[in-house]
C-alpha cells in the first residue's frame, strides 16, 4: 500500500470554508464577533447546560477552571499521572502542588485509590480537605476522561462530596460522550463536576485549529471566568480592569471552524463507532493485544481507539512495533509517558502508580480519523496482528 494512513486527522467536509470566508469577509477575526456566541450556543444546546465559554485553548480552559476552583498557590490538585501533560501544567500555573493518582482498567482515575488517599493521607478540618504530611489544603481533583472513555463519575462525585473536593473534568477527549443509565444518566463528560474544559485542538474529535471551551455548574461563576479570559474588562468602551484577567478568548475566526465542525459531531461519532466496531470483529481472534473496550452504560464518542498490548509478551518492544507498522504506512502511537515520571513533576507525591506504569507501556494507539476507510482498516489491523504476532 502507498498511502499512509495517518494516526488521527481533521475532517472539514462541512461548512467549514464556507463559515471561515464569511468572517474574513466581514472583518470579525478576532475575539469577537457572532460565530463565538454561535459556537457557544450550540455546545451549551448541545450539552443540555446554560452556559458555555469559547476559549483559546483547553489548556486555557483548565487554567480558568483552577481559578474558578479558588486554587491558590501552595494549594494541592489531585491529577491523573496516564495523561497529556496539558492537563496537569495549570496546576503549576498557579503554583499549585499536583498529586498524582493511579488509573484504572479504564485507564481513567482510579477512585479507590482516591478514596483510599483521601481518607489515610487527610483530614478534614475548617471545610477543607488537609494532606496530613504537609498541612498543605488539596481543593480540587482533575478527572481526565481519557480517550473519549468517561471515567467513574458516580464513585468520583461522591468521594469529591464527602471530602470537600472541586472536581474538575478534563473532557477535551470526550466532547459528545455521555451516560445512558444510572445517576448521571443523559449527562455529558464536562457536564457532571464543578467546572468542564474542552479542547479543539487539530487531532481532537472536533477542531478549530487551536481552540477550547469552558464549562460550569454555577451560572455566576463561569460568568466570572469568561470575564477573567477576555483581561477582565470591565467596561465596554473605557478601560477599566478591577481583576487581573488573560487573554484566553478564542477568535471567531477559530469559532467559525468550531460553527461548521459542531454541525458534523455527531456525524464524526458515528462513523468513529462504526469503524471501531469493524476493528473490533477484525480483532476478535488477536492473541497478542487486545483491544481496550468504553465504559458500559455509555455512549462514548469512541475518539481514540486502544490496543493493550499484552505483557507476557516480553520480546515485544513497542518502539519497534511503531516503527515497523510506519514503514507499512501505518502511523500508530505510544500512549504518554507518565507526567509524574517527567522533569518538572519528579518532586511531587505520586501515590501508589501501578496500572498506568503498566498501561504506559503496552498502550497503543491507531488509525482512527473519521475518513478512514474500510479497506485501510482492514489493512491496519491486518498489519498490527501481523506485526505484533511475529516476535
Ligand atoms: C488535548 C488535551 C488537553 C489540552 O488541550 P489544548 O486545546 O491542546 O490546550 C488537555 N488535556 C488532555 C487530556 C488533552 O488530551
Amino acid at each position: 500500500m502507498e498511502k499512509y494512513i495517518p494516526l488521527s486527522i481533521p475532517n472539514f467536509e462541512g461548512n467549514e470554508k464556507k463559515y471561515v470566508d464569511d468572517a474574513l469577509q466581514l472583518g470579525w477575526v478576532s475575539t469577537g464577533g457572532a460565530y463565538i456566541t454561535k459556537l457557544e450556543e450550540m455546545m451549551a444546546e448541545y450539552l443540555h447546560i446554560p452556559q458555555v465559554v469559547a476559549c483559546q485553548s483547553g489548556t486555557s480552559a483548565l487554567h480558568l477552571a483552577l481559578l474558578g476552583c479558588g486554587v491558590e498557590p501552595g494549594d494541592m490538585v489531585i491529577v491523573p499521572t496516564l495523561t497529556f501533560i496539558a492537563a496537569v501544567n495549570p496546576v503549576r500555573y498557579q503554583f499549585a502542588e499536583p498529586v498524582f493518582m493511579d488509573c484504572d482498567d479504564s485507564l481513567c482515575m482510579d477512585p479507590q485509590k482516591l478514596r483510599q488517599f483521601c481518607e489515610k493521607e487527610c483530614v478534614r478540618s475548617d471545610g477543607y480537605l488537609i494532606h496530613k504530611a504537609s498541612g498543605k489544603k488539596v481543593k480540587a481533583v482533575i478527572v481526565v476522561h481519557v480517550f473519549g472513555n468517561l471515567a467513574d463519575m458516580d464513585a468520583i462525585m461522591e468521594i469529591a462530596k464527602e471530602y470537600q473536593l472541586k472536581v474538575i473534568e478534563d473532557a477535551t477527549e470526550a466532547l459528545g460522550s455521555y451516560f445512558e443509565s444510572g445517576k448521571y444518566q443523559g449527562r455529558f463528560a464536562g457536564t457532571i463536576g464543578d467546572f468542564g474544559a474542552y479542547s479543539f485542538n487539530g487531532n481532537k474529535i472536533i477542531t478549530t485549529g487551536g481552540g477550547g471551551a469552558l464549562t460550569g455548574r454555577k451560572k455566576e461563576e463561569v460568568a466570572h471566568l469568561k470575564y477573567l479570559s477576555t483581561q477582565a474588562k470591565d467596561d465596554p468602551h473605557y478601560y477599566i480592569h478591577n481583576e487581573i484577567g488573560y487573554n484566553y478568548r478564542m477568535t471567531n475566526l477559530q469559532a467559525a471552524l468550531g460553527v461548521a465542525q459542531m454541525e458534523e459531531l455527531e456525524e464524526f461519532i458515528r462513523r468513529k463507532r462504526e469503524n471501531y466496531l469493524l476493528y473490533q470483529k477484525l480483532f476478535t481472534e488477536y492473541t497478542a493485544g487486545k483491544l481496550l473496550p468504553f465504559r458500559e452504560h455509555t455512549r462514548t464518542n469512541h475518539w481514540f481507539y486502544a490496543l493493550e498490548i499484552l505483557k507476557d509478551q516480553k520480546n515485544l518492544n513497542l518502539r519497534d512495533v511503531i516503527m515497523e507498522l510506519d514503514k507499512l504506512g501505518i502511523q500508530t502511537r505510544p500512549i504518554w509517558g507518565l507526567v509524574h515520571e517527567q522533569k518538572p513533576y519528579q518532586e511531587y507525591i505520586a501515590y501508589q502508580i501501578e496500572k498506568a506504569s503498566y498501561y504506559s507501556r503496552c498502550v497503543l494507539n491507531f488509525p482512527c480519523s473519521t475518513q478512514i476507510t474500510k479497506d485501510e482498516i482492514r489493512y491496519v489491523a491486518e498489519k498490527i496482528i501481523e506485526v505484533t504476532e511475529a516476535v
